[in-house]
Parts: structure tokens; sequence; C-alpha cells
């Protein structure tokens, strides 16, 4: 697994934004090379010396959040990664039933960090956005995404959200040229409201939905519906597709997601978990009515292996770098380059249920 926090030691008194580097775009504080070995580096900017204690992990272009109280580093966007995702908050007012990220009532608002490292990142960098629930910041939310495609148009977001809080009063200002950078990955676990509610542990959560994509399609905004498979939801998904054909056409992709071994879900992960290998062709069909309507439909998370091989072009190599991980079987497999593989933290029982291609 990839550190994304590491030990360090500063002379500043305040946490500050640097990049570990230069590079071809980054308009702002930048910090240069002193010192390099092994384990650790010095680097020199602004802030005075920074001493980084790396045990192998490649720094150099990083975009770090330096804490010299708690003595760390935290690697908000890593040089050459394409999963680079910020958490702006831990709040939320949906609970999930397999939320691999358990909400917290505070919130300690870095927004000002984020905009900084958006400023620091490489040309055309994806920066994801995540939470619990962003847009329960709004107004800072959508501030920040202004002020870097400002200065930084050459920069595109992916923002995970429940959409429950966008209102008529949003349409006009998501419409704006910037938000074309701009992609909402939004969750939808059922067509049917009572077992969609129940999933995210909400009441009329999935009316509040509906009315918020009013307000985004209005806006010609970009939206990836995201729906994970448990389960509770796999004889659901026929209906969903058909439903997304009849009243959500405008969406930019459908993500069917593997579940993640993480938060929630590892309370009842035997219970929620659908096993793929002997149950594909329950998930088949809502895949066959997705492409006969036209809707572009992808499989996230799921190992190549798990999928019958008809299905295969739809499975996307999607599990973030510092989170994924193989069988031993795995290195004999042709398709491994093209494999989602594993979250880390996957029963290993599962993981050694591999077939190499
Ligand atoms: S054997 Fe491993 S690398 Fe090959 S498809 Fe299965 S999980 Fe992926």
């Amino acid at each position: 697994m990839i550190a994304l926090t590491l030990p360090a030691e500063s002379d500043a008194d305040h946490p500050f934004v640097t990049r570990l580097g230069g590079g071809e775009k980054p308009t702002g504080a930048c910090s240069r090379l002193e010192q390099f070995r092994d384990d650790r580096s010095v680097w020199c900017g602004d802030h005075g010396l920074l001493e980084i204690f790396h045990a192998g992990e490649n720094v150099q272009g990083d975009v770090v959040l330096v804490e010299p109280a708690k003595g760390r580093v935290e690697r908000l966007i890593r040089a050459g990664s394409r999963h680079n995702t910020l958490l702006v908050t831990e709040q939320c007012d949906q609970l999930c039933v397999m939320c691999s990220q358990p909400p917290k009532k505070t919130h300690d608002d870095r927004f000002e960090y984020f905009t900084e490292a958006c400023l620091l990142a490489d040309e055309g960098t994806l920066i994801g956005i995540s939470g619990g629930e962003p847009t329960l910041h709004m107004e800072r939310l959508l501030q920040m995404i202004e002020e870097v495609l400002d200065r930084r148009p050459d920069l595109f977001f992916h923002i995970l959200s429940n959409a429950q809080h966008f209102g008529p009063e949003h349409a006009l200002r998501l419409r704006d040229p910037r938000y074309r950078k701009v992609a909402w990955g939004i969750p939808l676990y059922s067509s049917d409201p009572v077992h969609h509610d129940v999933i995210v542990g909400k009441p009329n959560a999935f009316e509040r939905l509906m009315e918020s994509f009013a307000t985004l399609f209005r806006a010609g905004a970009r939206i990836e519906l995201r729906t994970v498979l448990l389960s509770k939801n796999v004889a659901d998904l026929p209906s969903l597709a058909r439903f997304l054909a009849e009243n959500l056409p405008q969406i930019e992709q459908w993500s069917i997601m593997g579940l993640e071994n993480a938060g929630f879900a590892r309370r009842n992960f035997g219970e929620m978990h659908l096993a793929l290998p002997e149950r594909f062709a329950e998930v088949a069909p809502a895949l066959d009515l997705a492409v006969l309507h036209g809707i572009p439909v992808r499989l996230f998370n799921i190992p190549l292996c798990h999928v019958a091989e008809a299905y295969r072009h739809l499975a996307v190599a999607s599990i973030s770098d510092w989170k994924q991980r193989f069988a031993t079987a795995c290195e004999e497999c042709r398709a491994k380059a093209d494999c989602s593989g594993f979250f880390e933290w996957h029963p290993q029982e599962l993981v050694n249920r591999v077939a190499p291609i």
C-alpha cells in the first residue's frame, strides 16, 4: 500500500502547502531539493527547511500539506498518479449501509489548503473531490472550483456527491462554462424509492435526488451515475437500467461498482457482498439493457476474472494505486495490466479466488 502521509520535520510554525520540486504549470510555492537519500529528503522553500522521512516512497513532484505541529506531510496530489482525491469534509447527511468512510459530526475546513494544492498540480490533472458529502459546504466548494479553474483552466474535477443539496438557485451558476471541466459522481442504488432510501439510510432521499437531477440537467451538468453492487439491490438492476433509459438518459456513464470491505461494510460484508464468480449471470441482464438503450455502462472495482468473458470489455482497472493489491497467482495472468485487482483490505479468502486469464 502507498503511504499518503509521511513523517516530517519543518522550520515553519504553521501548516503550509508546497510542491516538492518544480513542474510544467504550477503557479505558487515550490520547494527545492537540497539533499536526497533512500529513506529521507531535505527541501528548501519560502517556509524554510523541510525534511521528509519517506522510506523509499518517491515524493518528487508531489504537492503536500505540511503540518509541523503534527510532524507529518499529507500527500494531497501525488505526481504521476491518476488517483488523487481531496477529502473535503467527513460530515454527511446520509448513512449508507456500506459507507467506506463513515461520517463524523465535526468539520475541519481545509478548502484554503486544497485550493493552493490544486494550483500546484501538473498540467491537465484530474482531481477527485470526496467526503463525507462535499456539497454540505456548497458555497466553499463552488468557490474553490471556480477560483482554481479561473487560474488553471487546464485542470479537471470529479466530485462525489449524494446530490441532496442542489436547488433551482444553483442551475444558473452551474451553467458557467467552467463547469464543463467538472463531472459529478452521484449514487443511485435502485429505481424503487423505498429500496434506495433504506440503503442510504435517509427517508425521502430518492425524491430529493430526483429534484437535484432536474437542476443538474437544466444546468447541463456532467453526471456519472454510480451503483454499488449489493446482494440487496442486484434484483433491482434490470429495472434500474430501464429507469435510467426512460428518466435519466442524459447521464455520461453508469458505473456499477464492486463493494469495498471498509467502514460500515465490514460489519456485514459476508451478507452484502455479491460473489460474482458464481452470480455474474444476475448482473448481466442489466448490462444488456443498458447497452440496448445506449447507456454507457462500466464495471468498476471488479477483477476481470470475476466478469463473464463477453462483458470484460466493460470492466475498468479502477482501484486506486495506493489501495490496490493482487493475489500471488495474478503474477502469471496476461490481463493483470488491465485488471482492477482487489482492495488492499479485501478478505484474503476472496482474493485467493482468482483464475488467471
Ligand atoms: S487473475 Fe488476477 S490479474 Fe488476472 S484477472 Fe484475475 S484478479 Fe485480475
